[in-house]
């Protein structure tokens, strides 16, 4: 089963229960860190790293003895990664998505591909090896998350407990990380910001159709707004995470959860079940 872990904006607490989630699984447990830039879980997990394998992606490279200067795969490209001014176009590599369409249009065959990076993928493992991590980083300076994300998910399997820690946010990196999960948990934090966001969260993945619940982080700290929503919206709540000052001490020194609070152990390690017995009902 692969549960994804997502919220609507940073900062709810999204890392902290996908950390949560994976320590108190009871059985081998696969920790993909799709949060390609800012992969955080490793701080908190502490695998030993034993690969790293860069992202490699296609991007045009022009040969301007060929090119005619026609500009019809600039014309072409949906994502300005080409330029052409009736002069051999010039490539922006970071906006290129790889579709492989300017070469077939362009009619004199000018365009070839070469290969960039775009991130690294490292693979560790901890708690003796129960928990592998496989973890994607977007590169310096990069800015297409989404093909990194797709490489951290070419090595899951469906046959290991998989927790999917996915970007903040709604937009295409959140999607292709939600894609193929069975169920998402949306962290969100009772405010108006945290409901908002939510909000969004929730068309997102109802969008995808995929089976969802809410876990509210600081519960106790802000208003019922949340609450009110859930309700309305027949959304479950799955867990409610009491505010707590030893969270934040303990976070900043690489803590987890259990560590501050540790009777939600039990109701983590609860949750995949819980979760599964939801899935085979429907
Ligand atoms: S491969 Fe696609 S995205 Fe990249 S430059 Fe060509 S048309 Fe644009
Ligand atoms: S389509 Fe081909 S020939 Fe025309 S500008 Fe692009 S690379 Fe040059």
């Amino acid at each position: 089963m692969r549960i994804a872990v997502a919220s609507g904006k940073g900062g709810t607490g999204k890392t902290t229960v996908a950390v949560a989630l994976t320590l108190a699984s009871q059985e081998p447990v696969v920790y993909a860190d799709c949060d390609v830039e800012e992969p955080n879980g490793s701080i908190f997990l502490r695998p030993e790293i034993t690969n790293v394998e860069k992202v490699l992606v296609d991007v045009p490279m022009i040969d301007e003895a060929k090119c005619k200067a026609c500009g019809d795969c600039a014309r072409f490209c949906q994502f300005n990664a080409l330029v052409s001014f009736n002069t051999p176009p010039l490539v922006f590599s970071d906006l290129c998505h790889s579709c492989g369409g300017c070469a077939i249009v362009c009619p004199t065959g000018a365009i070839s591909w070469k290969k960039v990076p775009v991130g690294e993928i490292s693979f560790g493992s901890s708690d003796g090896g129960r928990i592998s991590v496989v973890q994607g980083k977007l590169a310096v300076g990069g800015s297409l998350a989404p093909p990194v994300i797709r490489k951290v998910k070419s090595y899951l399997s469906d046959n290991v407990f998989t927790v999917v820690d996915s970007p903040p946010g709604t937009s295409c990196p959140v999607i292709e990380s939600l894609r193929e999960a069975d169920y998402v948990l949306l962290v969100t934090e009772p405010t108006p910001f945290g409901l908002h966001d939510l909000k969004l969260a929730v068309e997102t993945v109802r969008e995808l159709d995929t089976l969802f619940s809410v876990i509210i982080n600081r519960f106790d700290e802000g208003d019922s707004g949340v609450e009110q929503y859930c309700e309305e919206e027949k959304i479950h709540i799955m867990v409610k995470i009491p505010h707590s000052r030893l969270m934040a001490e303990t976070y900043s020194r690489g803590g987890n959860l259990f560590d501050a609070i540790p009777e939600l152990r039990e109701v983590f390690r609860d949750i995949p079940l819980i979760i599964q017995r939801g899935v085979e009902a429907q």
